[in-house]
């Protein structure tokens, strides 16, 4: 039998576990195509902003994972432009890259709403690599700019304003907050006069998550200084200055939106049935309709339940949802019966700045502090480790191709 090719576009959690699942099996050659050549762990970049971490920590290099699984496996640095379903191709920048079984795995991007004007212009995000790499070295120019300028006692107050108070909006204002106390109490920064504020569309932050979470992400906001401020809608931005409700005007030296997603940019070269979010609305196999060789996982797609409630845009979603459409791939493959999805939250862990994090997993573990950091610290780390491992397999590979070179062979 003719070996099948797979294509994989995008290399994030749900198509670095599709990889994972397909290349052990050894059945197909694959294709795995990014932008960048590495995996961006978003789910830590909370700590790169503050300073906790290296850029390397937060990145699982490709080409390495894809070496590792030895020569059915390659990995293509291309962004995709478009897919020809006809003649079941991915135009990249230059070429076109032919497939049997396509994985669409592009995730989301940064929802700025095109009613909100200055919003894209004079706003930081962290969704992306260079944006979190632009925005850590940004807030500290113009924290210290703004110190240099003042003698260091920042007698005017320097506002920090985040829009959004999801997961990541929450994330980032503890972190944020939990940072510059702890460089306050260093005594290393004598400008104390700095504020966080978190705008918020409802009532509480992390709408619809546990009522658990919801009380200990409240609680230690407040406890670390961070001002929510709830009911309110950011209408528009400008350089220093952003109106709420079209009416209160707020100061801000630095701003930070995370106020939702919208589905990756391919989506929109697409004819086919999406949501608001642009998400591609996908069958119980996770197939996009009237293409049963295409499969669309992660955040790019709106991904329901058993009972038909759709799920979060989240990395355990990605993860579950990338490994489910790759084992229906090897399904068909070997023709054999696909699997329906199941995928549901098995928990949530929420990082609430420094060594504290609150967590619920498995319906019926609630922790939260210190406790809840650990564990959440174990899950991100052995996430980490195993992808680390199994790229040193391809450094071990590449560095024996490259003897072999030198010998002659
Ligand atoms: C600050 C922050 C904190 C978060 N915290 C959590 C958390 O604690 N828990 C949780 O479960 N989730 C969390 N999330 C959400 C989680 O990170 C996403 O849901 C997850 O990354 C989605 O995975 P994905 O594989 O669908 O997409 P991604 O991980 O975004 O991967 C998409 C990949 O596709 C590539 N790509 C995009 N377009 C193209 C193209 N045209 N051609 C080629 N390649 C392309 C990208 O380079 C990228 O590598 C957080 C997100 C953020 C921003």
């Amino acid at each position: 039998m003719e070996r099948q090719r797979v294509v994989i576009v995008g290399g994030g959690y749900a198509g670095v576990k599709a990889l994972q699942t397909l290349a052990s099996s050894g059945l197909c050659d694959i294709l795995l195509i990014d932008q960048h050549p590495y995996h961006y762990l978003q789910t830590e970049a909370y700590e790169l902003i503050a300073n906790e971490c290296s850029m390397t920590r937060v990145t699982i290099d490709l080409v390495a994972l894809s070496l590792s699984y030895g020569e059915h496996v390659t990995f293509l640095k291309d962004t995709i432009r478009e897919i020809d379903f006809e003649n079941r191709c991915a135009s990249g920048q230059n070429s076109c890259h032919p497939y049997d079984y396509l994985l669409l795995c592009t995730g989301s991007r940064t929802a700025y709403e095109s009613a909100t004007p200055g919003l894209r212009e004079h706003s930081h995000g962290v969704k992306t690599l260079p944006s979190a790499l632009s925005f850590k070295h940004q807030f500290e120019q113009r924290l210290y700019a703004r110190m240099e300028s003042e003698g260091g006692w920042c007698s005017e107050p320097f506002n920090v304003v985040i829009g959004g108070g999801g997961l990541s909006g929450v994330e980032i204002a503890a972190e944020m907050a939990h940072y510059i106390r702890v460089f306050h109490q260093d005594n290393t920064l004598t400008c104390d006069n700095i504020h966080i504020f978190l705008i918020i569309p409802h009532e509480n932050v992390l709408e619809g998550m546990e009522p658990y979470l919801i009380e200990k992400a409240t609680q230690r906001l407040i406890q670390l200084g961070v001002k929510i401020i709830n009911h309110s809608r950011i209408t528009s931005v400008e350089e220093h200055t952003l109106r709420l409700n079209d009416a209160d005007i707020v100061c801000f030296d630095f701003m930070i939106f995370t106020g939702g997603i919208i589905a990756s940019t391919l989506t929109s070269t697409m004819n086919l049935p999406k949501n608001k979010k642009s998400q591609l609305i996908v069958d119980e196999y996770l197939r996009i309709p009237m293409h049963e060789e295409v499969f669309a996982v992660g955040d790019i797609a709106e991904i329901r339940d058993s009972d038909g409630k759709m799920l979060p845009p989240t990395a355990q979603i990605a993860e579950q949802s990338g490994t489910l459409a790759a084992k229906n791939i090897l399904a068909l493959i070997e023709g054999h019966q696909m699997s329906r999805a199941k995928i549901k939250i098995e928990g949530m862990m929420v990082a609430l700045g420094g060594k504290y994090a609150a967590i619920s997993l498995l319906g019926w573990i609630r922790v939260s502090g210190l406790l809840g950091y650990w564990i959440k610290t174990a899950i991100m780390r052995g996430y980490r480790y195993l992808l680390h491992r199994q790229c040193t397999k391809g450094m071990d590979r590449l560095s024996e191709t490259k003897r072999q070179c030198r010998r002659g062979f």
